[in-house]
């Protein structure tokens, strides 16, 4: 249900994304970079100029990570992993470990404390359990961690980097797994925050120092905290924007909570009462966030 904006609340680029998602905090350039999915955008924030460039692809991109050696990005894109050359937009291929399913497109990813680039995926017409979660190793082989997922979002580890947490949207829960650093394994599922009842679905997510949620909630108005030890509800941050889809912390000091948000399906109507929708958001929540991982290979 809409509320007032959160107080302190800043709306940082207001470019209408179609499908703004995965943001993610580059400390070494100063710069927050996000996707606009369906557009094949990577939208590029410098927090000291205040401006916003944007480096257009040939097809729709799921996540963008930096690598660690500076040289560029990897993206999970409509048919596979590429390393993407932010001058130029050229792809070169890393992976199609789908290339047997053309009607999937690959959604979130994010890169572990080890440098594996973990990316999943969905079908862009809606079938279910249709979708499957991949880690790209640093060494380029990549692998299926998990099957039968709907809609593949929502990652992040525990700051001891030994739990995993993840989010099918559809299931309205996030689930935790425990996290085998050295081998990049996922073991004993369990849930341990269920949105049930609600009208939103849980979206992109981050974790902050603290070791506690903040889950991006499509149709949900807002991005919540929650104890992930207890399940408890802990707080949330009301965004003018029906489709939150995703959060990272970011700026020089790791205390900036960058918000996307989506346009995509919202009528006239509804754009009109929204008219800050698909725009990037930047709060200060009083909690700092952990450092970003590049992909290592
Ligand atoms: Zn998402």
């Amino acid at each position: 249900m809409r509320k007032e904006a959160e107080a302190g609340l800043e709306l940082v680029w207001d470019g209408r994304a179609l499908l703004g998602e995965g943001p993610v905090w580059d400390e070494r350039t100063g710069e927050l970079l996000w996707v606009d999915i369906l557009n094949g955008r990577v939208h590029v924030y410098s927090w000291r100029a205040g401006t916003t460039r944007t480096v257009q692809l040939d097809r729709p991109i799921g996540a963008v990570v930096p690598r660690a050696s500076g040289a560029g990005w990897v993206g999970a894109m409509r048919d596979g992993l590429y390393l993407i050359d932010p001058d130029t937009a050229a792809l070169t291929r890393l992976a199609s470990p789908e290339s047997d399913k053309p009607d999937n497109r690959f959604n979130d990813g994010k890169c572990d404390d080890q440098g594996r680039f973990w990316a999943g995926t969905m079908s862009m017409r809606g079938e279910q359990g249709a979708g499957a979660l991949y880690c790209l190793e640093p060494n380029g082989s990549v692998r299926k961690a998990l099957e039968g997922v709907t809609v593949s979002n929502g990652l992040g580890w525990s700051p001891d980097g030994r739990t995993m947490y993840y989010i099918d949207s559809p299931t309205r829960q996030i689930a935790a797994f425990d996290y085998d650093p050295a081998r990049g394994e996922l073991s004993r599922r369990r849930i341990v925050v269920s949105l049930e009842g609600s009208d939103s679905q849980p979206d992109g997510m981050t974790v902050d120092a603290e070791g506690m949620l903040w889950v991006a909630e499509w149709d949900g108005w807002q991005v919540s905290r929650w104890n992930p030890l207890t399940g408890e509800k802990l707080g949330a941050v009301a965004v003018p924007a029906a489709r939150v889809t995703s959060c990272a912390f970011g700026g020089p000091q790791g205390d900036e909570l960058y918000i996307t948000t989506a346009t995509v399906g919202l009528g006239p109507e509804a754009l009109e009462r929204q008219p800050q929708a698909g725009g990037l958001f930047r709060i200060k929540p009083g909690v700092q966030g952990r450092p970003t991982h590049w992909y290592g290979g």
